[in-house]
């Protein structure tokens, strides 16, 4: 019998088994796929290396959450360079630089934004001293929301000074924060709901002011290029956890979970394997399908409720191309039109390997991820498919090739919402967590300790929520919390 079973490899499941391993817990991880590292995985094809969806590295500067977990499990970050750039965010007229040091992105500002420039630093700092107050609490990985009167007390602990200074902004949404300095520029006002969509999902009147403060200072923080790309640091997290006696199983899909006197989880090959604990690194989409039916009647995450919450899609292309790119930057945010949805192409982020990364693309070539957010659900239609497909990739690349003629393409594939629950086993290929609803959608964060005793979730679709550095966050969690109920 193991002491935790852990379901899935994605950035919370690899970061909740290497903890759990090194903590001494036995512990066994299973993965669906061949592959590692679900949205953050990669695949290869003829000489490159492609990212599947994740690509942009956050948390790597000293006191960030990977510098963190990487030193807690005795071990060194694959190799990674804190971007001058964190992008390029092209409009029909004019680029924008975003700078990831304050001081140059302010200069930008000014430059770009010269009548509100004063309005828009302004916000800006707000945005960066709430950031401070919530990150200094979530890096304290309370469980939130709490479930027990001690939980609750150790997240009031938990919280400081600049956290309940923070208060009065909770209900608040960006657009209301953006109201109160009179900012009314419509290019900044694309701008941020790109970025917004881009890592929150979600743009200015839906946003909460401390989530969006947190998505527009994280990469002031520091944004990073990840060699081989972000893959890599779940694979480290991978070979960590072997090391320290870790078991894993890939290849194999867990379709049970229930439980008589432990728990019991059953695989597509038949195995039935025992456990103390149970963590579910599969997003919530996809829980409801492997639950047994007396674990669902006592669940306090409701199917039908679940099911309501929208989530976004992702669509993907992929291309292997000779090194046409005359840029110096690495990561290019399209924005068409302004004044239209920051979705279905009209809003999408290209990234490039770094000429010198050899694990990514030969020398003098390059593999590119561009992703754009759609809406899963249109993508089941069997007969709207393929031309839906071909006219998405035929949009976006007509954009691209305006600002980067590819001439040589040697590699090209396509992914959609189909594909991501193919490769990622999300159900309606739904990724990126929640879409937050409105000024109060923090209240509805579900937290990583299920009401069920030894049942335990990681991922993007819990606290504190989608990203690499989020999911990671999530899987210490539950790390902390399997060894704090023992
Ligand atoms: C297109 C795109 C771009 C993104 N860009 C960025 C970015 O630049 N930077 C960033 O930080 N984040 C980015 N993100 C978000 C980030 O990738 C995700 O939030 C994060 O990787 C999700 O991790 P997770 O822990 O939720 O697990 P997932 O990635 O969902 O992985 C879960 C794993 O569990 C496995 N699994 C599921 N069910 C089962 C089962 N029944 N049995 C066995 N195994 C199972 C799956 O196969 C998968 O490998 C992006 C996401 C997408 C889709």
């Amino acid at each position: 019998m193991y002491d935790v079973i852990v379901v899935g490899t994605g950035f919370g499941g690899m970061t909740a088994s290497a903890l759990l391993a090194k903590k001494g817990y036995r512990t066994l991880s299973i993965e669906a796929a061949s592959e590692l590292g679900g949205c953050a995985g990669k695949f290869e094809r003829q000489s490159f290396r492609f990212q599947a969806g994740a690509t942009l590295g956050m948390g790597f500067e000293e006191g960030g959450v990977f510098s963190q977990l990487f030193h807690e499990l005795d071990i060194s970050p694959p190799p990674v360079h804190l971007l001058d750039t964190i992008m390029d965010v092209h409009f029909s007229e004019r680029t924008i630089r975003y700078y990831q040091q304050k001081e140059r992105w302010f200069d930008e500002i000014a430059r770009q934004f010269p009548k509100d420039s004063a309005a828009i630093v302004r916000f800006f700092e707000e945005m960066f001293s709430l950031a401070d107050a919530m990150l200094s609490f979530v890096y304290k990985r309370p469980i939130v929301p709490p479930k027990t009167i001690k939980q609750l007390f150790q997240a009031m602990q938990k919280a400081d000074s600049k956290l309940i200074s923070a208060t009065p902004f909770l209900f608040q949404s960006i657009a209301k924060r953006l109201q109160h300095y009179g900012i009314r520029d419509e290019t900044f006002i694309a701008f941020l709901n790109g970025q917004l969509v881009d890592s929150v999902q979600t743009t200015i009147e839906r946003c909460p002011a401390l989530l969006g403060a947190v998505a527009l200072s994280i990469f002031h923080r520091g944004a990073f290029y990840v060699e081989g790309g972000l893959a890599n640091v779940v694979h480290a997290l991978a070979e960590r956890y072997k090391q320290l006696g870790g078991e894993q199983r890939m290849r194999e899909k867990v379709v049970s979970i229930r439980k008589q006197r432990h728990w019991l989880v059953t695989t597509n090959r038949k195995q039935t394997y025992e456990a103390k604990h149970v963590v579910f690194n599969g997003s919530l989409h996809s829980i409801f399908s492997i639950l047994d039916d007396s674990i669902k009647r006592i669940f306090s995450i409701r199917e039908e409720k679940e099911k309501k919450r929208p989530a976004w899609g992702a669509f993907t292309i992929y291309i292997g191309a000779d090194d046409d790119l005359q840029t110096d930057s690495l990561y290019h945010q399209f924005i068409v039109n302004q004044t239209k949805p920051m979705s279905e192409g009209n809003q999408f982020l290209l990234s490039a390997s770094a000429p010198f990364d050899r694990q990514m693309a030969p020398i003098g070539k390059r593999s590119i991820t561009i992703s754009t957010h759609t809406e899963p659900l249109h993508w089941w239609d069997r007969h709207a498919y393929d031309e839906q497909k071909k006219m998405l990739t035929e949009q976006i690349l007509q954009r691209v090739n305006k600002t980067f003629p590819l001439t040589n393409i040697h590699v090209q594939l396509v992914g959609t919402p189909v594909t991501f629950s193919r490769f990622t086993h999300r159900a309606f290929g739904k990724v990126g967590g929640y879409i937050p609803n409105g000024v109060f959608s923090l209240l509805s964060t579900y937290s990583p300790q299920t009401n069920v005793e030894g049942l335990w979730l990681c991922g993007d679709t819990v606290f504190p929520g989608a990203g690499s550095l989020g999911c990671a966050l999530s899987g210490w969690i539950v790390a902390d919390g399997i060894s704090a109920s023992k």
